[in-house]
């Protein structure tokens, strides 16, 4: 049986990749922790460098143990070919920045995680590069944002924290109408909940720091290509990927970010960090089944708690686009981020501070269930408007729920809202 297509998603992400007959029957690929590689022959190493013969030569371009993440990510997401970075932050600068020069512009969601929102709006302003944010539930706002210029659409799936869900395949059909790729960050997801590229997008985006390594251990992050993209097509908007489409075919774009972005700036993902978030793969979806049975559980007990104003989970029944959600990820969950709100920032701050099992710290999809006041932390710096548009206000706590007992989750945060005046 083809390891690829034959057996499901669950077996699959045990076994992709896995080449023990190469590894002295090894189970997990050693870590290749050497910044270069010998070649017998000059020979060899110049057809290396010329493309015609598939070795490594120095880490920054290559590393054995990074090429298997980046094969199984590949497959396990649908696509084509990848490429694994030092953070998830790396893979989105290298995945715009390969179809973004001077001038030109891209619609992206305005629900953001907040470095992608100062990426976007802050960094690239200062490149002549303009970000049109809009609301990603809404085709009209994406569809009259497009003009000339712009060369692609982004959105993230669960928005965080807005924790809003996009019609993926409504926004790959609008993109497609109009020329342009979409790319996706389905770090909240992750491809067990759902695969973007087989809901019509381009390029996957994740940060594997999160749940796909899972353990809040390493960072990391990956472009995936779906080779489907049809960049000769539109020369219009991508005349400039001639010569990548000449060299790689279908898997232009993955060059692009490979040989123009990512050896360049330099954002080589650590062997450790790659065997890591390999090792983490192995339970992705037994870890997944528990957070989001364990979110589930804990979003309808705060929502039923007098202290707590508003909840805001996708798995609610309440939640806008709860049904949208359920169809997009096959009925699975949700994912295991929430949110809810309290009188003010003092409760918040209150609440924290009695907390004893839940951690308080600036992370998301660790094993241990994780608690952050984002208004006065990542967000502290941001200008109240834009805020605003990032629905980051004073009365907002982020929970990322863990796998430990729900019991002991509920029994946590009942105490420490217990606390709380009134
Ligand atoms: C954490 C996160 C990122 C950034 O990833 P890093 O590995 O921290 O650089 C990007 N997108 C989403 C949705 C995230 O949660």
């Amino acid at each position: 049986m083809d390891m690829t297509n034959d057996y499901a998603f669950d077996t699959r992400v045990v076994h992709l990749g896995m080449h023990a007959e190469e590894w002295q029957g090894a189970t997990l690929p050693p870590i290749f922790q050497s910044s270069a590689h010998r070649h017998e022959t000059a020979e060899s190493l110049s057809r290396t460098f010329g493309g015609q013969q598939d070795a490594h030569i120095y880490m920054r371009l290559t590393n054995p143990t990074n090429r298997v993440l980046e094969e199984k990510l590949a497959a396990l997401e649908s696509g084509k070919g990848a490429v694994v970075v030092a953070s998830g932050m790396a893979a989105i600068s290298n995945a715009c920045l390969a179809l973004l020069k001077a001038g030109d512009e891209f619609v992206t969601g305005n629900s953001l995680f907040m470095s992608t929102y100062l990426l976007f709006a802050r960094v690239f302003a200062k490149y002549g590069i303009t970000a049109r944010f809009v609301d990603p539930r809404n085709p009209e706002a994406v569809a009259a944002a497009i003009n000339d210029r712009t060369r692609f659409v982004y959105i993230e799936i669960i928005g965080n924290p807005k924790m809003d869900v996009p019609d993926l395949a409504g926004l790959a059909e609008l993109a497609h109408r109009h020329g342009l790729p979409l790319l996706v960050d389905n770090t909240m997801a992750t491809p067990w909940l759902c695969r973007p590229i087989e809901l019509g997008a381009d390029i996957v985006i994740h940060s594997t720091t999160k749940y796909l390594s899972g353990h809040g251990n390493a960072t990391g992050g990956v472009i995936i290509d779906s080779g489907a993209f049809d960049w000769a097509a539109h020369p219009d908007r991508f005349a400039d990927f001639a010569p990548f489409v000449e060299r790689k075919g279908p898997l232009a774009y993955r060059d692009r970010v490979w040989r123009e972005l990512h050896i360049n700036l330099g954002t080589t993902a650590a062997p450790f960090h790659s065997y890591l978030t390999l090792l983490g793969l192995d339970t992705l979806v037994l870890r997944m089944e528990r957070h989001m049975a364990n979110t589930l559980t804990v979003a309808r007990f705060l929502a039923s708690h007098p202290k707590v104003r508003w909840v805001n989970y996708p798995g609610l029944l309440g939640h806008p686009d709860h049904a949208l959600a359920a169809r997009e990820f096959g009925n699975k969950g949700f994912g295991g981020l929430l949110t809810f709100g309290l009188a003010n920032q003092q409760e918040c701050f209150t609440c924290i501070d009695n907390l004893r099992l839940i951690y308080h710290l600036a992370n998301l999809g660790d094993c241990k269930s994780l608690i952050i006041h984002p208004y006065s932390s990542q967000y502290l710096s941001f200008a109240e408007e834009t805020r605003r548009e990032l629905a980051i206000t004073p009365d907002l706590l982020r929970l990322s729920v863990g796998i430990e007992a729900a019991d002991d989750i509920i029994a946590d945060l009942d105490q420490a809202l217990a606390k709380l005046p009134g």
